[in-house]
C-alpha cells in the first residue's frame, strides 16, 4: 500500500474531499497547505493578515512561507500522508523534491484529479469560501493553468503520476483512487 501521496489538480477538483476521505481511512496525515494557511489567517496575526489579502486575490502565498509550513508538518509525520495543493510550481516542486530526498520518505504516487473548467467554475461558486467569487475564481484557474499543471509532465517523468477522472460520483472516484494505491 502506497503512503506518501499527493493530489494535484485544477482548485475545485475534489482534491480536498478526497484527501480527507483516503486520509481517515488509511489513518495519513492529511497535509492541505490550503487549510493550514486558512488557519493561520484565523489567528489574526501580522502574517494571517497578509496571507488572507493573497488568499482573497486568488494569486498563491510566498514559496518560501508554504515550503516552511510544509517541512515542519512533514517532520511530524511518522506515517502516511498526504500532500493536497503543494506544489503549485516549478520551484516548489523541486524543494519538495529535495525535502523527501533529505527524509527519506520518497513521493509514491501523484493523483491527477481532472475536471472541465465550466464545471470547476460552478462546484466553486457553490463552495461559498471567501476566495470562491467568480473574479477570484478566474484568476485562480489561469495561474493553475500557467504555473501548476506543468508540474503534470514533472510528475509523469518521476513516473509516479496516476490519472483520475474528477467529474464522477465522490465514491466511484475514492474506489478508483484506494484501488490505484495498492
Ligand atoms: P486551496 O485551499 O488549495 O484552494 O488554497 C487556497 C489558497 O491558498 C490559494 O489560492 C493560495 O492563495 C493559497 N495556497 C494554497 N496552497 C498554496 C501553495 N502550495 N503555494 C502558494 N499558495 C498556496
Amino acid at each position: 500500500m502506497k503512503k506518501h501521496l499527493l493530489f494535484l489538480g485544477p482548485p475545485g477538483a475534489g482534491k480536498g474531499t478526497q484527501a480527507s476521505l483516503i486520509s481517515e481511512l488509511y489513518d495519513y496525515l492529511h497535509l492541505s497547505t490550503g487549510e493550514l494557511l486558512r488557519k493561520e489567517v484565523e489567528k489574526q496575526t501580522t502574517l494571517g493578515i497578509q496571507i488572507k489579502e493573497i488568499i482573497n486575490s486568488g494569486k498563491l502565498v510566498d514559496d518560501e512561507l508554504v515550503l516552511e509550513i510544509v517541512k515542519q508538518n512533514l517532520l511530524l509525520s511518522k506515517g502516511g500522508w498526504i500532500l493536497d495543493g503543494y506544489p503549485r510550481n516549478m520551484s516548489q516542486a523541486d524543494s519538495l523534491t529535495k525535502v523527501l530526498n533529505e527524509l527519506n520518505q520518497p513521493l509514491e504516487k501523484v493523483f491527477y484529479l481532472n475536471v472541465e473548467e465550466e464545471i470547476l467554475v460552478k462546484r466553486l461558486i457553490n463552495r461559498g469560501r471567501t476566495d470562491d467569487n467568480e473574479k477570484t475564481i478566474r484568476i485562480r484557474l489561469n495561474i493553475y493553468k500557467e504555473t501548476t499543471k506543468p508540474l503534470i509532465a514533472y510528475f509523469q517523468n518521476l513516473n509516479v503520476l496516476e490519472y483520475i477522472d474528477g467529474d464522477r460520483d465522490l465514491k466511484i472516484i475514492s474506489d478508483d483512487i484506494k484501488q490505484k494505491m495498492a
